[in-house]
Parts: C-alpha cells; structure tokens; sequence
C-alpha cells in the first residue's frame, strides 16, 4: 500500500523544476543534500544561497514521524495549537513503551495493560487530528517509517535522533523535538541552521564478516561523537551503489552518533528494488523518471573536494567487522585489535548477552544474515555460550522471517524473541542479573551504548557490533573471538571456525504481507480525555513569558562534570512512563549528571539548607521560592536522544540558563524552543571559575541580539566577583522564542 499517494505525486511533479530554480540561483552544481534542502524551502520563490554553518533557513519538510515516548509531548504541545488536522501527513508509533522480559507475547500484553491510558491517548488525538497511528507491536518508528513512508528526494522531521534511518532512501529526514514537530504539523516554517556538508566516498565492495553497520562504527571513530555535528553526511562512490538500501539506512541511522543533522544515499537501483518489495512500485515510478536529480550533479561527483566541505574515503573491499565501545560509540576499534584492547584495558573478557534487531539493524538482511551464524551453531553442534535476545524491527520483517525459518533458527539456540519494539535499546530490558554490582559485558546491534543505556547498571560494558558479529560473539561468549580466524570447540571436542555469514538483501519469496498494526485515523469527532489525576498525562501549561529583566543571582544547580547526555539529564528506562506528565517526569532532571565538586550522581548543594539532596529536589525547592537557577556544563551537553524532555524539565523547575563548553545540536534546539537560555563559554577555560556555592548572573539581555555575546558574572561566596563572555547562536526568531517564554507561546 502507498501511503499519502497524492502528497507524493505532486512532490515528484515538482522535483526538478524547483530543482532547476535552485540550481541557476545558486549558480553552481548541487550534491544531493542541497537539491533537496533547497527544494523544501518554506518559500518557494526565495532566490537566496545560504552560507552553510551560518545562515537559518525556514524550510517546509513533507511528514513528520513521532515514536511513543515523545509523541506525547509533542501532540500536547500541538493541541494547545489551535488546529483541527496535522497540515502534513503524520504518523505515531507505539515502539518505544514495551519492557522485553518474558517474549514478544506476553511483553505486549504486559505493556498494552500497563500504558493502555497512554496509548489511547496517542490513538486517540492521532485519529482526531488526522495522523496515522502504529500500534504496540507494530514495529519500531524508522523501521515502519523505511518500509512504508521515506521516498527519495523527500524531506522528514521525526521526533526521534534515528530518524536519519530514512537517508537509507533517498531521504532528508531530521531528528527533532516535539515543538518543532508542531511547527510542521502546523503548517508554519520549520527552521535549521544550513548545514555543512560532509562527503563520504565508498569505494570497492564490501565482503566477508564485514557489513554496512562497519562502515559507520568505522567512521564514528574518524569522525567522534562530535565530528558530523550541524552537518549533512552525504555517501557517494561505487561502493554506495553496491549497498542494499536497508544497508544504506543502518549507516545513515548511526549518522546520529557523529551528531550529524542528518545522512543521505543518492536513490540507485538497491533502492528502488527495495521500494518495490515493499509495495511501493508507483514510488519507484516515480522516482525512475527523475533519477538524475535524486543524486548530486556529475559535475559534484567528478570533483567533489569543490562541492563537499570535508571529504573521507572509506574502502569496503578492505572494511574490517568493528566493535565500538564501551560507554560511547565512538570507541572504533577493528576486529582484529579488538581482543588485545578487552586485555590491555581489563575489560570484563566474558560475554554475558548478545542483542540483536533495533532500528539501527533488524532488516530482513540483517536477520538472514544474523540467522546465518546462528544456524551454524547447530550444524556444527557448537554449544550457545551466551543468551541471545532479539528484537525484530518490525512486523513485517518478523512474520517474514518466521516464515523463511530463521526466527526458528534463532529459538533453537535458546534466543528470545521479543517484541517488535525498542525494548532494550531504551533501557527497556527487564534484565535478571545475578550480582549487579559485578563489572559485565554485553554486545548488542543496537546505535547507543552509553553507560546504563540498556539495563540501568553503571557496571554493563556494552560494546556495539553487527548482528552477525554479535551472534558470532554470543556463541563463544568471548569477547576475545576473532571469528575471522578463531576456532571454536564443539560438543564433540573438534575444532570448528564458523564460515562467513550469508544472507539476502531482500526475500526470495517476498515479504509477508498481512496485519501490520497500522491504524487509519477517523476524524475530528474523536473525543480526547485526559483525567486529572493520572500520574502519565497532564495537560501542559503555557511557560511564563521572559519578564524583560536580567537574570541575576541564579544559584548554580549543578556543574556538570564529563558526558551529559539527555540519557543523563532526563533517564528513560522507567521514566518513561511519564513522558506525558511534565511534572512528574521532571523528578528525574539531571540525575545521571556528575557533579563536578563532589564527583557524584544527583547530589547537589542546597543554598537554602546548606545540604546536598537531589537535583531535582533542590531546583523544587528554589522554585517553589521563586527562584531561577542555572545548570554548568562540559562538551556536547545534551547529545544523545532527541529528548525535548531535557529541555522541557530544567524550564518546568526554574532553571533559566544551561551554560556549556559545546551543545549537541538537537538539543540545543529544544532549549531555545523551551525559552532556555543556552549559552556557551567564550573562554572555556571559564568553566574552571565556577565554585560550588556560587550565585550566576546573565547580563546583557536587555539588548539581546543575534551575534552579540552577553555577559556571566560570578558571585563567589568569600565575596569576590569575576565575570567573562558568554556566547550565544539565537537568531531573530529564537530570541523571540526566548522573550516570549517558549516558540510554541510565540505561535
Ligand atoms: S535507537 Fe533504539 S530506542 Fe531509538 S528508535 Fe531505535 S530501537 Fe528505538
């Protein structure tokens, strides 16, 4: 089925002239990121080139996506928006709220009991404002979005950071917070800063052990957490062709890991014979006829160190299999090496689980070839060392797989196969452990794996892989096996190497069609209650407006010490729950943050009773004296998960400013759109100035402008004072935003 079928027809009718306008504005060739970044600009008839790294641009996507977790907030935010229907298609999908425990079955039963006010909140405001709704089971967001929803040359926002997923076809799709998916679902502009643009060229052809999910882990390690950021990753070069277009959707899925805006393939046969299997010929179609503009320009493509602001080659014929981590995916380190570095930095050697599936890799590929590992452990009467968990990507790929024989394959090892959703990649793993105090290490397929990201324990070492890898690890629970050229013993005492995992891109017999979970929206008459006394919802109130004067004598909340990723500022695993409930969600603000002076996790000095307590119990309590405090930050506060909660929460318990070293773009973002202050250190050095009991003042707001820095003065508690620069990237608009205490209040 195709869905929004007229949507896309006059999206592929008025590709290439838009295409051609923009190209004798700019008056230069256009790499594929440009042509559809200029094809979507709010207003069609702008001539203006926009400085990549510098200029806003107001830009009018075609769909919007929105997972579980964060769709709550954001379809509050939008009903205080006064519309009666999305002004854009829109989907929700029910991913991200299922606790794997037991098996898909009884998991689903379990979550659809426990949020069944939640999801009928979300069906509910879904059908009533003409968006399309997944249900619990139905698969995970940029899985269901990738076979059902991206096409080449479109341009989508998604309430998600892995939305980038949907590059894998040609597709410029943006992780967001909820606020700017109101913007698009409001018909109003949607804006971001132009990107720069970051050219990949694959060359040769990938065998072996290795696999897309390598060309990623290998780049996140060139690149770093850091590298992609404010930066469309564009892939190019034979190599790009010779990928399946769910191979080019893992890559551009881990885009988010570089901090990348976003990462795009050009559309190529791979694509287009994958739109087909899915049901999407008229796509294809459609698509076929303009091929020449769903790629960059040759001009580009012969010279494109002229059109590209950085260039990295990437060889597949020589791609080893990579293992990143610990605790951050930009811990690259090639198979070969892998085992001498577990050795030399005391890494737990014993491989506890390996999970597979995620968003990230649970294509019908992915599993045959995952499948392929496993398979041969039974043939080869080799003994499972290691749990293994897999959670399918989708219902699709799920009832495809169980038809081709490979779920069976996967239960015959003693794999669990959980539910279609996110489960364990969320913190969503009821996880027994015998002793969690004991340092452990897990190998999961999944994007993330920062410290607790899977089951909350500070003491899982969780390392990032493909899935064949990752079953290969599974089966010897060593985290020392090299199956390149590692042997294993069987049952029967033979030495046995296990032989390159085989796989198809695609099903020989197509794939299963059937229920998929989706859920038409009704109509306006759909009635939307929200009790008053539940602990997950609760009807958002409006931020009160900037009150026109200087922010002075904040106490400082917290200084953050090291990584503070939204995982760390607003937790997910069991809070999220209360995704759709602002003030009970807020409980959780901060509480993974180090705090730099006495080096520990949500323990911070209370001025107002000289003791140290919760963050979020310390910002209450200044709160409810009304005063504003202020948050200090190191590098990339707030990367991680698009999760406008970390914005929201701070803003809800009267922290006015987050000043940092460096942001991580989305989040950046949801500050500003929340009516934060974002601020960074001039000097970063600055940072080291701040003393535990200091009172903060912001200065300079009175004439707050677009470029002009404001001022920090530091009022140290022995009396003495110092102050520095602070900078700023606020545009017109968002300084708006700020006055007026939040964008959605400047609507
Ligand atoms: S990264 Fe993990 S949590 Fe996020 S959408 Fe993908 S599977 Fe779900």
């Amino acid at each position: 089925m195709v869905h929004d079928i007229e949507m896309l027809k006059r999206f592929y009718s008025s590709f290439v002239d838009r295409v051609a306008t923009s190209r004798s504005n700019i008056g230069h060739p256009m790499t594929l990121a440009e042509k559809i970044l200029y094809a979507h600009l709010y207003d069609v008839n702008q001539t203006t080139t926009f400085q990549r790294g510098e200029d806003y641009v107001n830009f009018r996507p075609d769909r919007v996506a929105m997972q579980d977790a964060t769709a709550q907030m954001a379809l509050l935010q939008f009903m205080n928006a006064g519309k009666t229907k999305s002004a854009v298609p829109a989907t929700v999908h029910c991913d991200h709220l299922i606790q794997a425990y037991k098996g898909a079955g009884i998991d689903i039963e379990t979550a659809t009991s426990t949020n069944k006010e939640v999801y009928d909140f979300l069906r509910d405001v879904s059908s009533k404002y003409g968006i399309g709704f997944w249900k619990p089971g139905a698969g995970i967001i940029h899985q269901v979005v990738l076979e059902n929803y991206a096409f080449p040359g479109g341009m989508m926002v998604g309430t998600d950071s892995h939305t980038p997923n949907a590059g894998g076809l040609g597709m410029i799709a943006i992780g967001v917070g909820g606020a700017d998916a109101v913007d698009v679902m409001t018909g109003m502009e949607w804006e971001l800063k132009m990107p720069k643009l970051i050219g990949v060229k694959l060359t040769g052809k990938m065998n072996g052990w290795a696999s897309p999910k390598d060309v990623i882990l290998k780049l996140a390690g060139i690149l770093t957490v850091k590298g992609g950021t404010n930066a469309i990753i564009e892939y190019f070069g034979e190599g790009a062709a010779s990928l399946s277009a769910t191979g080019k959707a893992t890559i551009c899925n881990m885009g988010a890991e570089v901090g990348a805006t976003t990462s795009v393939f050009a559309y190529d046969a791979q694509i287009s014979e994958y739109l087909r299997a899915t049901e999407r010929a008229e796509v294809a179609d459609m698509a076929d006829a303009i091929a020449a503009d769903l790629q960059a320009d040759p001009e580009v493509y012969a010279a494109p160190e002229k059109y590209y602001d950085r260039i990295i080659e990437i060889d597949l014929s020589t791609l080893e299999p990579y293992i990143n981590g610990p605790f951050t995916p930009d811990a690259a380190c090639p198979i070969s090496e892998f085992a001498a570095k577990v050795i030399a930095n005391d890494y737990p050697r014993k491989m506890e689980v390996g999970l597979i599936g995620s968003c990230t890799n649970s294509s019908y590929q992915d599993i045959s070839r995952a499948a392929s590992v496993a398979r041969q452990a039974i043939d080869q009467n080799l003994k499972v060392s290691s749990p293994l968990i897999v959670n399918p990507g989708s219902e699709r790929v799920y009832q495809t797989a169980l038809r081709d024989g490979m779920i069976d394959t996967f239960e015959s090892v003693g794999g669990t196969i959980m539910a279609n959703a996110c489960g364990p990649c969320i913190g969503q793993w009821k996880r027994i452990t015998d002793d969690p105090t004991r340092k452990n290490a897990i190998v999961t397929s999944f994007n993330r794996n920062f410290a607790k990201r899977a089951d909350g324990n500070p003491n899982t070492f969780a390392f990032v892989a493909s899935p064949e890898l990752t079953v290969a690890l599974t089966i010897a629970g060593d985290l020392c096996f090299n199956p390149l050229k590692d042997t294993l013993t069987n049952a029967d005492g033979e030495q046995v190497k296990l032989a390159e995992p085989q796989g198809s891109n695609l099903p020989a017999k197509g794939f299963v069609q059937g229920d998929n979970g989706y859920i038409a929206p009704t109509g306006a008459s759909t009635e939307i209650n929200i009790d008053p006394s539940s602990s997950r919802l609760q009807v958002l109130q409006p931020f009160q407006a900037w009150d026109g004067n200087e922010l002075l004598n904040m106490p400082l909340l917290i200084k953050a010490q090291g990584k503070c990723t939204t995982d760390h500022i607003s937790m997910a695993g069991p809070w999220l729950r209360f995704r759709g409930h602002l003030e009970n969600i807020s409980d959780n603000m901060l509480m993974g943050a180090v705090n730099a002076f006495n080096g520990k996790t949500n323990s911070v000095y209370n001025r107002e009773t000289g003791e140290y307590d919760a963050v979020s119990a310390v910002a209450k309590q200044y709160k409810s004296l009304d005063i504003a405090s202020i948050v200090v930050a190191e590098e990339n506060y707030g990367e991680g998960s698009s999760r406008e909660h970390a914005a929201m929460e701070p803003r809800f318990l009267n922290v006015r400013v987050i000043l940092a070293k460096s942001f991580a773009r989305i989040h950046e973002t949801n500050l500003k759109k929340q009516g934060m202050l974002a601020l960074t250190f001039a000097n970063k050095d600055d940072y080291n100035r701040i003393q535990e009991h200091d009172k903060i003042s912001i200065v300079g707001l009175g004439s707050f402008a677009p470029g002009r820095s404001l001022m920090a003065i530091l009022q140290h508690e022995d009396g003495t004072q110092e102050s520095f620069e602070v900078l700023h990237t606020y545009n017109e608009q968002q300084i708006g935003w700020f006055r007026a205490g939040s964008a959605l209040n400047s609507k």
